[in-house]
């Protein structure tokens, strides 16, 4: 409430249209004056330019999207009554090349995370931005999470999910390294009553044909499918004066925490150098379509199930 233009604080016996002027909380007193302006004020109760200022002042509304984090527990009950999908982001910190950031695996399922937003009512987590790095530990900057300690986290958010009475919960994987833990922690997650856990490991899941229009070189890592498609999402973060082509063939899978150059030149596998904006912008827009188009299905009860 905006304060009188005058008031005196009970100088005489107030006229009772004057009273129950609130003030951040108490009641004020102010006496009527007969010049114009002060008529002005009497007639809205309060000065109108000084609301016309205020409502300049405040901030715009802002559209309240389906992001888990951002309601409150009461909020949050309405928001969860018009869906029964959430969505959960997980991405990594791990070296993609020389010319990817470390969270490439966190930004592209991120992006498709915030469409889904954007366009149904599914509730979408925050990304959780570590994971299973194991074989880049010894590249700079990557931040590897044990996978039975990923097990753990991803379990006890899926608990927590299905827990606020949701059915389906919908994992948007952004790295491989990722799904021996997601797949453990779903299975343990989904024991009891009618919760279903859909893995959507997106690189693979999502686009194909997008992916078999436009790729030249596909396959590998921070190679042409990443870099096209960091180049629609982020442009900022892609440095193609750094893009160089590496591979290296093995026969057999081999483990170790200790290899490095020898078998991820680089931190990279493939041939980013034919990567573009626009090969990643098809291939995004095909991803949301898709997912999208699997959260509408959720949302109505039906699962995605491809009878031959
Ligand atoms: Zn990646």
């Amino acid at each position: 409430m905006v304060a009188p233009p005058e008031f005196e604080s009970g100088s005489k016996g107030p006229e009772p249209s004057m009273l129950g002027q609130l003030h951040h909380g108490a009641i004020v007193r102010y006496e009527p004056r007969l010049d114009t302006r002060q008529s002005v004020f009497h007639l809205f109760g309060c000065n109108p330019f000084a609301l016309f200022i205020r409502d300049k002042a405040r901030p715009p509304a802002r559209i309240q999207m389906p992001f888990w984090s951002e309601f409150s527990h009461k909020s949050f009950q309405k928001a969860a009554g018009k869906t029964e999908v959430v969505v959960m982001v997980t991405g990594a910190m791990e070296a993609h090349g020389t010319h990817l950031p470390l969270a490439t695996d966190s930004y592209l399922p991120t992006f498709l995370a915030e469409k889904v937003a954007e366009k149904t009512n599914a509730l979408v987590l925050p990304t959780i931005p570590f994971g299973d790095s194991w074989d880049f530990n010894n590249f700079e900057g990557t931040i590897s999470i044990a996978p039975e300690v990923l097990v753990d986290v991803y379990n006890s958010i899926m608990k927590g999910v299905f827990k606020q009475g949701f059915q389906y919960l919908v994992v948007l994987n952004g790295h491989g390294g990722n799904i021996p833990a997601i797949t453990m922690a779903a299975k343990n997650a989904t024991k009891r009553g009618n919760r279903i856990v859909i893995i959507v490991n997106w690189w693979k899941d999502l686009a194909e044909n997008a992916r078999k229009l436009v790729e030249e070189t596909p396959g590998g890592h921070a190679a042409e499918d990443e870099t096209s498609e960091l180049m629609h999402v982020h442009p900022e973060l892609v440095d193609m004066s750094k893009a160089e082509s590496h591979r290296v063939v093995t026969k057999f899978s081999i483990i170790s925490g200790s290899y490095r150059d020898e078998l991820l030149p680089s931190a990279m596998y493939g041939d980013p150098r034919k990567a573009t904006p626009e090969k990643g912008r098809l291939i995004m827009e095909q991803a949301e379509e898709e997912l999208i188009e699997l959260i509408n299905q959720l949302q109505q009860g039906k699962l995605p199930l491809v009878r031959e």
